[in-house]
């Protein structure tokens, strides 16, 4: 990461259109072997392109998250190849990965996983801290008070979670993701907790990161929702059964 980009506000040049950030052939990930084999995904081939905001949709145990984790570094499927932003992730040892998942990737939760104990700047600093790219404590906390800026909580900086809203929470959670300037942002389910206003405010925000130029995959079972991305992957049994791809949006 770039520490000096950290503070910068402004939108980012969108990217060349049609580039691939995301390149799946043949991924596979299942747990255990024969009769007992659990499928999480089969045979998955995808591409995702810079800047694209993304839906994965499909029936409870389709395989969403399994392929959410893959992409998002955080699992490492079992077999077939996946390139994240240039790299062939599915090479890494797990070590690796977390190290390149800290600097090209934001997660955002369904149930947020926002640190109890710390302020809201201090969860999306500590965001940072992990993310290995040695800036200092100020530029941190600069850095986090323009990322709640940006989702709208300017004034949150020194709430506890317990202290705020599970809609206000979800954006930390958004702003945790993004302060990194990931090329990547992997939701899953992120406005599943919310009712329908906030889950709104919160795919707004994915929105706009999406048209500042990070990729924004978001699992969700709102199909209204999925019909305003730019991709849709539609997943049945682990595998993919379609993709629509819509016109800018
Ligand atoms: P979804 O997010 O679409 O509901 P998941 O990706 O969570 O689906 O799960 C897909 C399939 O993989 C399910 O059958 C689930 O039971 C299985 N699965 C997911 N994680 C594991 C695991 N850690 N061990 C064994 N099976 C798993
Ligand atoms: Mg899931």
């Amino acid at each position: 990461m770039d520490t000096t980009a950290l503070l910068s506000t402004a939108p980012t040049a969108p990217p060349a259109a049609g580039t691939a950030l995301i390149e799946a052939h043949d991924l596979t990930r299942i747990w255990g072997k024969g009769d007992a084999a659990q499928i999480g995904v089969s045979g998955v081939d995808l591409r995702i392109d810079r800047g694209e905001l993304v839906a994965v949709i499909g029936p409870s145990g389709s395989g969403k998250s399994t392929l959410g984790a893959l992409i998002a570094g955080i699992d490492r499927p079992t077999s077939g190849s996946l390139v994240v932003d240039g790299t062939r992730i599915d090479r890494m040892k797990v070590d690796q990965l977390a190290g390149w998942r800290g600097q090209h990737v934001g997660i955002v939760f369904q149930d947020f996983h926002l640190l109890p104990t710390l302020t809201a700047a201090e969860n999306v600093e500590l965001a940072i801290e992990l993310s290995g790219s040695g800036a200092g404590r100020r530029l941190r906390r600069s850095a986090a008070r323009a990322a709640l800026d940006r989702v709208g909580l300017g004034g949150y900086a020194r709430k506890l979670p317990a202290q705020m809203s599970g809609g206000e929470q979800q954006r930390v959670g958004i702003a945790r993701a993004m302060v990194t300037q990931p090329s990547l942002v992997v939701a899953d389910e992120p406005t599943g907790a919310l009712d329908q206003a906030n889950g709104h405010a919160v795919f707004e925000i994915l929105t706009g990161l999406a048209q500042t130029g990070s990729t924004v995959v978001f699992i969700t079972h709102d199909l209204a929702l999925a019909d305003a991305a730019d991709r849709t992957v539609s997943m049945i049994d682990g595998g993919v059964a379609s993709v629509t791809v819509r016109g800018g949006r």
